[in-house]
Formats: structure tokens, sequence, C-alpha cells
């Protein structure tokens, strides 16, 4: 059972992420993706804005329709800045007889690969997938990698947050199952959220 490595912080998970998942599987045929939700994102200046329960519990219900989706919680559990170097040895050992994992990231994270914590490690072990996110980007700091074949959807988690702290519409940015968690739990609404 062949897998991509996804991580992210989720916060909250969109359709964004599950298109290009979607299109991992189907344009090179891994048979699973794996989204790793992180505790915190070493590269991101804020810390995530709602909690790591919610978090999780949105991103499983996001994916609770679809077998090929799975949620590990590994980087929640470890607490702490998470370094995906750490999280693909840890999935390593957990599937030993699995074939090289692929690892997806946005095209908005490619500036910055190149500083990612162990990245020589890190590109011996997985086959990094770029999606298209924001379009040209600088994509000599990745390496070797392939290209996601998405359309891009400009679609982000900040955007969903904003929209619900202004009382916009953000009803067919994240799956329904998620939007319902949001509205029931007032997440993203009160003053704590960023
Ligand atoms: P924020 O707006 O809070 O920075 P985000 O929308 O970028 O969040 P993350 O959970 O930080 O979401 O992203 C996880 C991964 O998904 C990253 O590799 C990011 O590049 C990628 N990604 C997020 N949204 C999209 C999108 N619309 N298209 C392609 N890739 C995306």
């Amino acid at each position: 059972m062949s897998y991509a490595v996804f991580g992210g912080s989720f916060d909250p998970v969109h359709h964004g992420h599950l298109f290009i998942a979607d299109e991992v599987i189907n344009g090179f045929g891994y048979d699973r993706v794996i989204f790793v939700p992180a505790y915190r994102n070493p590269h991101k200046e804020q810390a995530p804005s709602a909690d790591e329960e919610d978090r999780l519990v949105m991103l499983q219900a996001a994916v609770a329709d679809r077998p090929e989706f799975e949620v590990e919680e590994y980087e929640l559990e470890q607490k702490g800045a998470s370094y995906t170097i750490n999280t693909v040895e840890y999935l390593l050992n957990r599937y030993p007889d699995e074939p090289r994992p692929g690892l997806i990231i946005g095209d908005d994270l490619t500036p910055s690969f190149s500083q990612w914590e162990r990245v020589e490690e890190l590109r011996q072990l997985v086959d990094i997938l770029v999606a298209y996110r924001e379009g040209g980007e600088e994509l000599t700091a990745v390496g070797p990698h392939r290209r996601i074949d998405n359309a891009p959807l400009p679609v982000s988690s900040s955007e969903v947050r904003a929209r619900i702290r202004s009382g916009r519409n953000f009803r067919y940015l994240v799956p329904d199952a998620v939007h319902a968690i949001i509205t029931a739990q007032s997440l993203y609404r009160e003053v704590g959220y960023r």
C-alpha cells in the first residue's frame, strides 16, 4: 500500500488540500495519502489558531468517506515543533515494507524548502511532489521533484479564517462536515482565534 505524506496545519482543512491529495492518488497511483496535522509548524510565525483537537476532528471528518485518505496523529502526540523528517522516519519504521513514499507540498513552500530540518536526508527518503498553488515559484531549492497536475484552487486556511471572523460566507471552501463543525462550535469566530 504505497503512500504519500501530506503535512500541514489544516487550520482548517479546505478543498485545496483535498483536491491535491486526490490528484496524487489519481495522477501518480499512490494507494493512500496520509494527512499529518502539525502540532506547530516551525516555518510559521503564528501558532495554529484552532487547538489541535479541533483541527484533528475537522480533518478526520473531512476524510471520513475516503478510505484512501488517512490521518496520522504522530506530530500532535509528539508536541513541540513538527519536523517533516522526524515524521517520515516514524512512518518508514511503521510501514517498513512499503515502497518509497511521496511527500506533498504546495509550491508556496518551495523557496524555503532548502532550510527544512535535515533536508538532505529528507530528499533521500521521499519523492517530493509539488502542487501548483501560487505559480511562478522558485523550484530549484526543492531539488528533484514531480509536479502534481492540479488546477490551482485559490483557497487557503487563512482566507477561510478571515471570512469566518468577519462573518462572510465560507460555505463551499471547506467540506460540508467541516463547515458543520465550525458552525456548531463557533470555531474561528471568538476572540483568541487569528
Ligand atoms: P494558511 O493559509 O493558514 O497558511 P494553508 O491554506 O497554506 O494555511 P496548510 O495546512 O498550512 O494550509 O497547508 C498544508 C500544505 O498544503 C502546504 O504544503 C500547502 O502548500 C498546501 N496547500 C494548502 N492550500 C493549497 C491549495 N489551495 N493548493 C495547493 N496546495 C495547497
